[in-house]
């Protein structure tokens, strides 16, 4: 264990001795360290509660103030079965027991009057845990698997220093007011529906405005270099993804397949069992479509509808594609991580000589899309093959030469990437986005891939310079993942503060009082007519909260307008970033929005 790790697993230590002092009935599990922490999984009867987890910290506090030491004992697994059953722990501990490889230790820490089956390491001393705090409390299946007991796992974080602790804690805090989960429900941005299923989005209106926005200027983009539209349906036949690979292989992560009625029928009139319904779909006996887990096959046969010169290439299909894949639904997280969601997906049919140039357009729009959002923050993971590894398809010779491509289109960007040997596909290196938020978290966006699998699995070909026929390569690109995700990531990025041309709503407009109601809708309607997304207020409460729900629904504008306002036939401005702006003529301020929208103006800073 590195140092960090050691602090925080000798916490989850301190945290059990504070658990059995508290509620001597406790069933441990485990309590390893985690990439921010540690927790500890505890078996009891009584549901832990926040006020529970007070009470745990500050028995744990007396626990380090004591300065128990660690020990350590290495014993039999006759002996360690014994102990085991001594200190009342076999409920699980026994098994864990059982986990040992033989001929391992065996070995039991001891603090205080607490004794734990641990490998180990740990702090010498108690008092050497100087800034720790229990976090949270959740479900956990006894070895992750859901037909085993439910357990409690009782997070927390341990560091070297308060001051590093407190940093970690205000960050947690921004995460949490930044969650795109909650941002999404209190600005109406989506909806997931347990009656349409778990992991499938719904996009209300407000969130649909933002995708759509989005998709929009992200296709502008593609135009501009060449790409072409396509549309292609949400599902395909069996037999098509039995040719690209998709299927059987990948079958646990797909929704099951749908089967004609007509073939079922006949199935049940032979008698045809589960078991050997599924039997026939893997063989390829039957037929019948899956909801597409990809969008490849679909373009590829776009591509192979013509005859194609090298001429024509390279052939660049985009489509804002939906697919489908099964996550388990304890992996289901919100808007990023669904069952249902839209590629930003793109297929390159191209030379083997037009792979380097065709990686750095993919780049540079990526490039172009993260600087506009204002995410100038991220790095690129080039993934090559294992040199040691024989699971690659396609010729060595080709590897290398994609390979290179891949890095020197990394170079181009000029941020900073790593090669990371091993985490290629079977069938293509590929280069993965990375992006870093305000607050400092990471989330990974899609990829660019190259493959010289399908074009082959498919049969494609082109007619070179030569007039011979010739195999393309593919490249598969969608460098924001999904739209459901980006748009998350979006969410917590912005913290809900979107810059003015993905706003739900871009301006609202504040009448003081009825007798300026003529003019307030004028300016509606004005605005509308400008393609601006404008509402009107004429609720009659007071200014004082028009105002206060614009801020709260994260209005970029409001205009306050009252009987001067319409004299001058001007509004008053108040903007989310700058407060109140003054008064200005409503041609003015017209000329001045336009310009913040086609610019796609990132927001300033609020301030502080
Ligand atoms: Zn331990
Ligand atoms: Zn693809």
């Amino acid at each position: 264990m590195t140092p960090l790790e050691e602090l925080r697993h000798s916490c989850s230590h301190v945290l059990a001795t504070a658990m059995l002092r508290l509620f001597p009935e406790t069933k441990l599990d485990i309590g390893p360290p985690t990439e921010t922490g540690f927790y500890y999984d505890v078996d009891l009867d009584h549901k832990l509660t926040a006020e529970d987890l007070e009470k745990i910290e500050a028995e744990m506090k007396r626990v380090i103030e004591e300065n128990q030491a660690f020990t350590r004992q290495e014993v039999s697994r006759e002996e360690a079965a014994a102990i085991i059953k001594q200190i009342g722990q076999e409920r699980y501990k026994l098994g864990r027991l059982a986990d040992i490889p033989e001929g391992e230790k065996i070995s039991f820490y001891r603090n205080g009057e607490f004794t734990d089956l641990c490998a180990g390491t740990h702090v010498r001393y108690t008092k050497q845990i100087k800034a720790f705090k229990l976090l949270s409390i959740a479900g956990a299946y006894h070895r992750g698997d859901e037909h085993n007991r439910q357990l409690q796992r009782i997070y927390g974080t341990a560091f070297p220093t308060k001051d590093e602790l407190a940093a970690y804690l205000t960050q947690l805090e921004q995460a949490r007011l930044r969650d795109h989960r909650r941002l999404g429900k209190d600005l109406k941005l989506f909806v997931i529906d347990d009656a349409v299923g778990q992991g499938l989005v719904l996009w209300t209106p407000a969130g649909a405005v933002i995708r759509q926005e989005l998709q929009t200027f992200i296709a502008a983009e593609l135009r501009k270099q060449g790409y072409h539209q396509v549309f292609t349906p949400h599902i395909g036949r069996l037999e098509l993804y039995r040719t690209s690979g998709h299927f059987p292989y990948y079958r646990d992560s797909q929704y099951p397949p749908v089967i004609e009625r007509e073939t079922l029928a006949r199935l049940a009139h032979e008698g045809c069992s589960c078991a050997q319904l599924a039997n026939k779909l893997t063989e390829g006996d039957i037929d019948g479509y899956l909801l597409k887990p990809m969008n490849c096959p679909h373009h590829i046969k776009i591509y192979a509808s013509q005859p194609h010169s090298y001429r024509d290439l390279p052939v660049r299909l985009a489509e804002f594609g939906t697919v489908y894949r099964w996550e388990q639904s304890g992996e289901l997280n919100g808007m990023t991580r669904v069952r249902g969601f839209t590629q930003d997906d793109a297929h390159l049919f191209c030379t083997e000589e037009q792979i380097p140039q065709e990686i750095i357009g993919c780049l540079a729009l990526v490039k172009i899309i993260l600087a506009t959002l204002g995410i100038a923050d991220y790095r690129v993971r080039v993934g090559l093959r294992d040199p040691d590894s024989a699971k690659y398809t396609g010729d060595p010779a080709n590897w290398d030469k994609a390979e290179a491509a891949c890095r020197e289109a990394a170079k181009t960007l000029g941020v900073s990437f790593t090669e990371e040997p091993g985490e290629a596909a079977f069938y293509g290196p590929k280069i993965d986005f990375i992006i870093k938020d305000v607050i400092g978290r990471e989330w990974q966006l899609g990829t660019v891939q190259v493959d010289y699998n399908l074009p082959q699995r498919f049969d494609l070909s082109y007619i070179g310079a030569d007039n011979q026929s010739h195999r393309p390569v593919m490249i598969h690109r969608a460098p924001f993942g999904s739209m459901e995700r980006f748009v998350g990531v979006l969410i917590e990025h912005f913290a809900g503060d979107f810059p003015t041309w993905l706003a739900p709503e871009q301006v609202r407009v504040l009448p003081i009082s009825d007798k300026v109601g003529d003019y307030a809708r004028e300016l509606a309607t004005r605005l509308k007519a400008e393609n601006i997304r404008v509402t009107l207020d004429e609720h009659s409460d007071k200014l004082g909260a028009k105002i206060r729900r614009t801020e709260v629904e994260k209005v970029p504008y409001a205009l306050v307008v009252g009987g001067k306002e319409a004299e001058a036939r001007a509004v008053s401005v108040r903007s989310r970033a700058k407060g109140d702006e003054g008064v200005m003529p409503f041609e003015t301020y017209i000329e001045k929005l336009r310009t913040e929208v086609v610019t796609r103006a990132l927001p300033e800073r609020k301030k502080q």
